[in-house]
């Protein structure tokens, strides 16, 4: 059915489509953020996103880096939130693409937040957010019957946020903890989370580029969570719970390739 707010309603005022283009492996997209991308006159992507997504675009869109890496933004998120208002404006069909999942640490509620106020059309594609991807291509289930009955996802930028977490809470949940942006955090968090009650025993994984070929995965103890770290690179998630044991078991992604 199509609806005044879809993407192919074919009217001429401008419309910009938030499209999560998943954790790494291409195949991960969405049909529906295929289709809008192969519609898009302009395509706004980060980092994080794989080219043979950005080469499902049509050859004749332009195609606008505003890439991100970790905290460092190329294009301040002020002038991002402008290009899309601007092309919109034009009258285009805006592919603004993110990797994972747009409103998950990916600030996609800022930028429709904007165009909201703006008055520009939107709509939002979700995509596989990187603690799905990576933990399904690492074999570790987010939640197990016998292991953890809740999962958190958590901002390894505690500190820089200003916000602190609710450590309390967090380690005493009995949730498998998946901390995005948490490398050069990890001594904290394990202090942290070890304070407040977690076992230093607690087994813990850290799952760099998952999904991609070159995915890896690193386990240990929480207390060995920082070395592990210092071996890791980014992107990389950190796990924490007694799922992470049955990588062992389940792994299969890095058995198959
Ligand atoms: N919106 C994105 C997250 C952006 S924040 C999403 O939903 O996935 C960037 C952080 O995501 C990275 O620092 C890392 O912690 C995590 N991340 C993104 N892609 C990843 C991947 N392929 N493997 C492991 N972690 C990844």
């Amino acid at each position: 059915m199509t609806t005044l707010t879809s993407f192919n309603s074919g009217l001429d005022q401008g419309f910009v489509s938030l499209v999560g283009a998943g954790p790494g492996d291409p195949d991960l997209l969405t049909v529906k953020g295929y289709r809008a991308i192969q519609q898009a006159e302009v395509v706004v992507y980060d980092r994080l996103v794989a080219p043979e997504i950005l080469a499902i675009a049509n050859e004749k869109a332009q195609m606008i880096y505003v890439g991100k890496k970790l905290d460092y933004h190329c294009v301040p998120q002020e002038q991002i939130n402008q290009i899309l208002v601007d092309k919109a404006r034009e009258g285009k069909r805006v592919v603004r693409l993110k990797g994972g999942d747009s409103f998950i640490f990916g600030r996609g509620g800022e930028e429709l937040e904007k165009l909201a106020e703006e008055g520009v059309r939107f709509e939002v594609v979700p995509g596989i957010t990187a603690a799905a991807g990576a933990t399904a291509y690492a074999g570790i289930p987010l939640t197990h019957r016998d292991h953890a009955q809740a999962v958190q996802f958590i901002t390894g930028h505690v500190q820089k946020d200003g916000k602190e977490i609710d450590w309390h809470a967090a380690a005493q949940s009995n949730s498998t903890l998946v901390f995005y942006m948490g490398l050069k955090q990890s001594g904290y968090i394990a202090d942290k989370l070890i304070t407040h009650g977690l076992s230093d025993d607690m087994p813990c994984a850290i799952i760099e580029n998952g999904t991609r070929r070159e995915q890896r995965v690193l386990r240990g103890s929480l207390a060995q969570l920082p070395s592990m770290a210092q071996q890791a690179q980014s992107p990389a998630l950190i796990v924490v719970g007694s799922v992470t044991s049955l990588h062992e078991k389940l792994e299969w992604f890095n058995i198959n390739h």
